[in-house]
């Protein structure tokens, strides 16, 4: 092994990752003429599924709303309060869904799932809830993370079950009106009012919380996966048809789209693509899918890194051993990336405790420089493919044509936490957009969207 044949192979990887600004403005065009395509017509490969969400809240909204969210595992119930100053007061109860409702049949589910909302309005609010008052039937943000076919704000068919779930009698069903109808057998006065992307609901708790003047213009999720909600004019949402943009029309003239920009894939070519995404690709259940959220989001960055250094130990370059946490698929969380990346000792003290507690190995300072290279180059083009796609939404909309500035909601423990994101995506959206235009992008983390988005969704419903 010599550190010159280290140093060549890192610089190889460095610049296989590497995004130049030629390709992030061909990332951005690509993405703007997929999405206009899926704005015209059902099943490209740019979903943009229309949310009927045609407002957006301004902080003054006031009043008691509940949210539900059912996203795996889990079920969450909360009740929002909007105290009508771009503040609001959110108590929330989470419960685990049994293993056997998820493969059992849809009135056993959600049946669970209105039992549980009687239990937390009984609990949390039976002085808001008057019993006898039609008046005080409470709205109900509904945050269902799984494919589904919406036709309008409170209804939508299940495409089909994913994470686990195989009820085979929900799939073509309106699961507002499932979750609606048992509700209502428990004689609970609440309305199913929103069906709700959490990317739709992070716009929404973005708008309502943002103390700025400019009005919010995208919800950005990238955590375990990525995806984005942005405010699109009604009229160039043309797949919904002349009748129905004719009816939408009277009362709004704009729609929030959910992208589901994750799947941005038939542009292979240009989002790039190197051995180790491969390989990381065909360890997926959805091979050849998702290539877009692959390279950018929490659930992969981990094991892309793993890839690399495997692959590295293989030529012998990298540690004088392997290790069977090396050898381990999806070991290597993106928390792990963040660390590294915020180490900036002058030995890399916290990368040589990381490599040695997560992968057993032992580092020189020389290999653990290379590691440090190698995960800044992986987050790099996580947030530079971001960024691009950001600054195709800003051309698509013109929305800085429109206005002094445009913000942006972002939520997901990758944007949260990974060092020196934001400024990375800033960095690719200037290069597409130019630095003036970037400089009127506000962006902030917005929080609790599939709790006080959904909550928000309702009462604009
Ligand atoms: P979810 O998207 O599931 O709602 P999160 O936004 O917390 O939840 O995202 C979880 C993902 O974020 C995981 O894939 C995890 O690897 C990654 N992650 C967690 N902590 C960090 C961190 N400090 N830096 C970067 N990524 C992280």
């Amino acid at each position: 092994m010599t550190s010159q044949s280290l140093s060549e192979a890192v610089a190889e990887i460095v610049d296989k990752f590497s995004i130049s600004e030629q390709r992030l403005k061909s990332i951005s065009d690509e993405f703007i003429r997929l999405s206009k395509l899926g704005l015209h017509h059902e099943g490209e490969s740019m979903s943009m599924i229309p949310s009927y969400v045609t407002s957006i809240p301004n902080g003054k909204e006031k009043g008691t709303f509940l949210a539900v969210d059912l996203g795996g595992t889990n079920f969450r119930v909360c009740s929002v309060h909007l105290n009508g100053d771009n503040t609001y007061d959110l108590l929330q109860t989470k419960t685990s869904i049994p293993r056997e409702l998820m493969v059992g049949t849809s009135k056993d589910l959600f049946a669970f799932l209105a039992k549980r909302v009687e239990e937390f309005i009984k609990t949390h609010l039976s002085e808001k809830f008057d019993e006898d008052s039609v008046d005080h039937q409470l709205k109900l943000g509904f945050t269902f993370s799984f494919p589904v076919n919406q036709t309008a704000i409170n209804r939508g068919t299940l495409l089909r079950w994913t994470k686990g779930f195989d009820i085979k009698d929900t799939v073509g069903q309106d699961v507002c009106k499932l979750l609606q109808d048992e509700l209502d057998a428990l004689n609970l006065k609440v309305h199913v009012a929103a069906l709700v992307n959490d990317t739709v609901g992070t716009l929404m708790s973005r708008s309502y919380s943002s103390p700025g003047q400019h009005s919010t213009l995208m919800g950005i999720i990238i955590g375990t996966g990525t995806n984005c909600a942005y405010v699109e004019s009604l009229d160039a949402v043309v797949k919904l048809g002349e009748s129905e943009l004719a009816s939408l029309a009277k009362t709004s003239n704009m729609m929030i789209i959910n992208t589901e920009w994750g799947s941005f894939d038939t542009a292979r070519a240009v989002i790039g693509s190197t051995e180790y995404d491969d390989s990381v690709d065909q360890r997926t259940p959805n091979k050849g899918m998702h290539l877009f959220e692959k390279r950018i989001s929490g659930m992969f960055l981990g094991e892309l890194l793993r890839v690399v250094l495997t692959d590295l130990r293989s030529k012998n370059l990298l540690f004088s051993s392997s290790s069977p946490q090396l050898e381990t698929e999806w070991i290597l969380d993106t928390s792990a990336l963040s660390r590294i990346e915020a180490d900036f000792s002058q030995n890399l003290i916290a990368t040589r405790t990381l490599i040695s507690t997560d992968l057993g190995l032992e580092t020189t300072l020389e290999e653990r420089k290379a590691i440090k290279t190698i995960v800044s180059a992986i987050g790099k083009r996580s947030a530079y493919l971001a960024g691009a796609v950001v600054a195709g939404i800003l051309e698509l909309t013109s929305a800085l044509d429109k206005s002094a500035g445009v913000d942006i909601g972002m939520d997901g423990s990758v944007i949260e936490f990974y060092p020196g994101y934001e400024s990375l995506m800033r960095e690719a959206v200037s290069a597409v957009v130019g630095q003036e235009k970037e400089a009127r992008v506000h962006i902030g983390i917005a929080k609790d969207g599939s709790g006080v988005g959904a909550a928000l969704c309702a009462v604009v419903a």
